[in-house]
C-alpha cells in the first residue's frame, strides 16, 4: 500500500457529483484498500463558493480556481455536463497529465476522438462508464470483456424518460401528453423534453456504444434519429394486440458480408415481441441487449439514471484509473482500427408493421399485397378488424425483412392509392 494519495478533482457537484463526493468520503477506507493508495478529494470546482450546497460537500474544498485545482490533482472527474466549459477543462486536465473520468455523453458523442487522441498523447486514462445507461456496466464489457469477440448487434433501452412514458402508455393506457406531463411531474423529463422524446439523448449513447462495439469512430451525425412524439395510445393498443410492446431503441448492428459489410446505427421506436427480454424493462429502467458471435446473447439491466446509481459507475471508473496511477499503468486505449461504412438509413432492413384504414370492400387486400409484392416485400401476417368509420376497416400488415428504401417507395404508392384511406402508423419490428 502506497502512502502517496491519489488526488481527485471534482468538476460539477450537482446530482451525480454530490453523490460522488459523498461516496468518496464514506467509502474512503475501502477505496484505499482497493486502489492500493489513499484516494483523496483534493477540491471541488464551482462557479460561486457562496451558493448554499448540500452539507456533504466540504466547503473548504470548494474553489473557483479550476487551473490550480487541475495542477494539484491526479484524476479529474467531470460531471458538469454540456460541451463547454467541460471540454476545455477535460483537455486542460489531460494536457496536465491527469486521468479523466466523465459521465458526459454529449461531450463524448460530439468530441470523443479529440479527447481520446489527447489522452493517448499524454498517456492518461479517459473513462466514461456512466455516460451510457447510468449505473449499468456496459462500457467496460464492450471495451474489455468482449474485446476478443465480434459484436453483431446492440439493442438498447438507454433513455429512462421515454421508457417510463411508453411503459405508462402500455400499462395504463395513457395518452402521450398525459404520460409526458406525468414524467415531468416526477422529475424524469425536463420542462423542455426534446432531448429525451426526440431521441437525441439516446442517439449520443448509440454513437458511443457503436464506436466501442465496432472498433471504429461513429459520429453523432451518423446516427439516424426518430423520437416517440408521434406514438399514440392507438399504436400502443395495436402493438399489444399483435403481441408486442413499443420501446425506443438505440440500435447498432453490423450488416452485410465482405464488400457489402457496413454498420447501421439508429434510434427509433420499435415493436418488441413480448417474449423478448427488452419487453420486460419497465418504468425508467434501462437495458442493453448485446448479440456477439461467440458469447451469444447478453443483457445488461439496471438503473440508467439517478445521482447515487450513476455515482456508482463513476466511482468504479475512479477506482480503475486511480489503480493505474498508483501502479504507473494505463487502461485500454481507444480501439478504432476498423472502418466499415456507416450505412444511411435507407440501406438498413427491418421488419415493419403497417396499420392502415382501408375501404371495406373486396379486392382491397389483393391490391395492397400486389403493391408490396411489386417491391419484393413479402407479408408475414395480415389482420383485419372493423374501423370506426362506416364502410372502413383497419388492416394491420406485418412484413418480413424489407429494405427501408423499398418500404418508403411502397408507402408513396399506397398513400396515393384508392385502396388505402389512411396510413395510421408504420413501425419497425425488432428483436425477433
Ligand atoms: P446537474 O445536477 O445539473 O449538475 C451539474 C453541475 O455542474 C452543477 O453543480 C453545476 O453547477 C455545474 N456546472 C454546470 N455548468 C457549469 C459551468 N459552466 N461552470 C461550472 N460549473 C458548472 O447534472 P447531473 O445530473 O449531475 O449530470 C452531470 C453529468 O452526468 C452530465 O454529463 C449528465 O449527462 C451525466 N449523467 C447524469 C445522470 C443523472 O442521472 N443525473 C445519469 C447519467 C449521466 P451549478 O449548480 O452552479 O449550476
Amino acid at each position: 500500500m502506497s502512502d502517496k494519495p491519489v488526488s481527485i478533482a471534482l468538476f460539477g457537484p450537482g446530482t451525480v457529483g454530490t453523490e460522488v463526493a459523498r461516496l468518496l468520503t464514506d467509502n474512503a477506507a475501502d477505496l484505499a484498500s482497493r486502489v492500493g493508495a489513499p484516494v483523496e478529494l483534493a477540491g471541488i470546482y464551482v462557479r460561486d463558493v457562496t451558493v448554499p450546497r448540500p452539507q456533504v460537500l466540504d466547503r473548504d474544498l470548494l474553489t473557483t480556481d479550476a487551473h490550480g485545482l487541475i495542477e494539484r490533482s491526479d484524476v479529474v472527474v467531470e460531471l458538469m455536463g454540456g460541451i463547454e466549459p467541460a471540454k476545455s477543462f477535460v483537455l486542460e486536465a489531460i494536457g496536465a497529465g491527469c486521468s479523466v473520468v466523465t459521465a458526459n455523453k454529449a461531450l463524448l458523442a460530439a468530441h470523443g476522438p479529440e479527447l481520446y487522441e489527447a489522452a493517448d498523447a499524454n498517456h492518461v486514462d479517459l473513462y466514461f462508464e456512466a455516460a451510457v445507461a447510468g449505473a449499468i456496466p456496459i462500457i467496460r464489457p464492450l471495451r474489455e470483456s468482449l474485446a476478443g469477440d465480434h459484436v453483431v448487434r446492440i439493442l438498447g433501452i438507454v433513455n429512462g424518460t421515454t421508457n417510463y412514458m411508453l411503459d405508462e402508455m402500455t400499462e395504463r393506457g395513457l395518452d402521450y401528453d398525459v404520460a409526458l406531463k406525468q414524467a415531468q411531474d416526477l422529475g424524469y423529463a425536463e420542462a423542455d423534453p426534446s432531448a429525451d422524446v426526440d431521441g437525441h439523448d439516446a442517439a449520443a449513447k448509440a454513437a458511443i456504444l457503436a464506436s466501442l462495439a465496432f472498433h471504429q469512430r461513429i459520429h453523432l451525425a451518423d446516427v439516424h434519429c426518430e423520437g416517440i412524439a408521434a406514438i399514440t395510445a392507438d399504436d400502443v393498443a395495436a402493438a399489444k394486440e399483435s403481441g408486442h410492446v413499443i420501446k425506443l431503441l438505440a440500435i447498432a448492428e453490423r450488416v452485410g458480408e465482405g464488400d457489402d459489410a457496413g454498420v447501421s446505427v439508429r434510434v427509433h421506436p420499435a415493436l418488441v415481441p413480448l417474449g423478448h427480454p427488452l419487453a420486460g424493462v419497465h418504468g425508467a429502467f434501462n437495458a442493453v441487449f448485446v448479440e456477439a458471435e461467440a458469447a451469444g446473447e447478453l443483457m445488461f439491466y439496471g438503473q440508467g439514471a439517478g445521482g447515487t446509481p450513476t455515482a456508482s459507475a463513476v466511482l468504479g471508473d475512479v477506482v480503475s484509473v486511480a489503480r493505474h496511477r498508483a501502479q504507473a499503468g494505463r487502461g485500454p486505449r481507444e480501439s478504432n482500427y476498423a472502418d466499415l461504412p456507416v450505412l444511411a438509413l435507407e440501406s438498413a432492413a427491418s421488419r415493419f408493421q403497417l396499420r392502415m384504414t382501408v375501404p371495406d370492400r373486396p379486392g382491397v387486400l389483393a391490391n395492397i399485397a400486389g403493391v408490396l409484392a411489386e417491391h419484393s416485400i413479402s407479408i408475414e401476417t395480415v389482420r383485419q378488424s372493423a374501423a370506426s368509420g362506416a364502410g372502413q376497416a383497419t388492416l394491420i400488415i406485418a412484413t418480413h425483412s424489407a429494405s427501408e428504401r423499398e418500404l418508403a417507395r411502397v408507402l408513396d404508392v399506397l398513400r396515393s392509392s384508392a385502396a388505402v384511406t389512411d396510413i395510421r402508423s408504420v413501425l419497425r419490428i425488432e428483436g425477433d
